[in-house]
């Protein structure tokens, strides 16, 4: 899918211009001629991208872009500054705005074209995790735009790597006015120091005396540690194939020397701005997972995780010819202790029960809530045999020491049932081996309760 862009400009030969050159790359384009226009058009979500002049008569381009970045449902479209002014101050100013870049007119093509090309990656990336994190803002987590915009982007942790003293000697207490800034000025060991760092943002000098730098770009590019983490390269004017190489291959913004130190602070704020809403945004895609397979009340996996986890483990079993047995538990006249006590109090048995449970199984066995009352444990190169004996011992735990629960801490006596199976008929499906459990539990109740019963194969 191509990148939609928006061109913001109040002169219809610049809009023209840009618009000629950006569908011959294939970019879908749309068009503004004015600051209210462009918000309508992004109000709508409409596009991927803006590009967006300064001077305009209704509202200038500062103001559409501070708006623009101050409202959550446009807070991350990325914005780029079209503009004739081209002092440091007005590149400030404009990434003060919110701005993601700037850009100076006449505008040269391929460094336009690389900024669109880069940015409309990024947004498609965090679009991705915006729909994924949606899900999760339904269930409460917090909203991460609301917390990006209120973001001043300091306070972040650099890694800067430059082999040359005269430079970063220069550079890093800059960047030490707002950040926490390491200087690594060996490039051969930046790879590891940056992936090992819990860093927001790496800056790496394009002219280094004894490395690549660009090649250093790209091996953090490909490393799964450093991958997501924002790349600020810092090149010299004359080396414009480079810059562009660099963007090709991920870097996210870089700053011609000599370095501007406010364009510096600025532009290392924006990384860091956006690095924090994007890890935001994984938070909450990863808490919405977790949620997904986690019962709240007991924090043991759910059933539908169970359910989609037992296939997987009872084919690796049958594979490798391993054993695997399943416990299937049931708490004792559970319905009698929320009527004598309440449910807050059945709820506490529940808590402590997962708890001993815990206790008493391995790390490779899976326990989840199967229902109400219900739990099941999954115990991978266990044998029938032995399941018996955790069962037994499970039981004990159980029986062998009161509860505490409700108001008060009252001491109650709970005792558990359990049915035992395991997967020892070949060819036999997992659900089966399930059933057979339950049915070894259902012969336990009947039996007389706080006891293990174990199928028949
Ligand atoms: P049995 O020995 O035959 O298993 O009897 P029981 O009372 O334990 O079984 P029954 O299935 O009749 O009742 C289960 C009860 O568990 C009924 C239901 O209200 C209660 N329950 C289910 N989920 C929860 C929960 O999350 N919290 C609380 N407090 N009670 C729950
Ligand atoms: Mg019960
Ligand atoms: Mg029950």
């Amino acid at each position: 899918m191509s990148a939609r862009v928006l061109v913001v400009d109040d002169v219809p030969a610049n809009v023209k211009l840009l618009e000629a050159r950006l569908s011959a790359e294939y970019f879908d384009v749309i068009t503004a001629s004015c600051g209210m226009q462009a918000l309508e058009i992004c109000a709508r979500a409409e596009c991927d991208i803006v590009l967006l002049d300064v001077m305009m008569p209704d509202i200038d381009g500062f103001e559409v872009c501070r708006r623009l970045k101050s409202d959550p449902r446009t807070h991350f479209i990325p914005v780029v500054m079209v503009t004739a002014l081209d002092s440091p101050a007005d590149r400030v100013r404009g990434l003060d705005a919110g701005a993601d870049d700037f850009l100076t007119k006449p505008v040269s093509d391929v460094v336009m074209i690389a900024r669109v090309r880069s940015l409309t990656r990024l947004k498609m990336m965090t679009d991705e995790l915006r729909m994924r994190a949606l899900t999760s803002l339904e269930i409460g987590v917090s909203a991460p735009e609301r917390s990006a915009i209120v973001d001043t982007g300091k306070g972040g942790r650099i890694l800067l790597v430059d082999d040359r003293p005269s430079s970063y000697e220069r550079l890093a207490p800059v960047l030490a006015t707002e950040h926490a800034v390491d200087v690594e000025s060996n490039p051969a060991e930046a790879l590891f120091h940056a992936a090992e760092g819990n860093y927001d943002l790496l800056i790496v000098s394009l002219d280094l005396e004894n490395f690549d730098g660009l090649r250093l770009c790209s091996q953090a590019r490909s490393l799964e540690r450093t991958r997501s983490l924002p790349l600020l390269a810092i090149a010299s004017a004359d080396n414009n194939t480079r810059l562009l190489r660099g963007l090709e291959i991920g870097v996210n913004d870089y700053l011609l020397r000599p370095v501007d130190k406010n364009e510096l602070l600025a532009r290392a704020r924006t990384q860091i701005r956006r690095r924090r809403y994007t890890d935001h945004l994984r938070d909450n895609v990863q808490t919405s997972i977790e949620m997904a397979v986690t019962d709240p009340l007991t924090a043991l996996h759910n059933r539908r995780y169970m359910e989609t986890h037992l296939a997987t483990l009872a084919e690796q079993a049958a594979q490798r010819a391993r054993p695997l047995a399943l416990m299937m538990l049931d708490i004792d006249y559970f319905k009698s202790i929320n009527d004598a006590y309440g449910h807050d109090a059945g709820d506490d048995v529940l808590r402590e029960f997962a708890l001993r449970i815990r206790k008493s199984i391995r790390g490779i066995d899976l326990a989840c809530r199967y229902g109400g009352e219900e739990f099941v444990i999954v115990m991978p190169e266990t044998d029938l045999h032995v399941a018996g004996m955790v069962a037994e011992r499970l039981r004990r735990a159980i029986a062998g020491e009161p509860f505490t629960a409700g108001k008060g801490g009252k001491r109650l006596d709970v005792t558990i049932s359990i049915g035992i199976a395991s997967l020892d008929i070949k060819g036999e499906a997992i659900g089966d081996v399930l059933k057979r459990a339950d049915q070894a539990l259902y012969r336990a109740k009947h039996d007389g309760r706080n006891r293990v019963v174990a199928a028949a194969a």
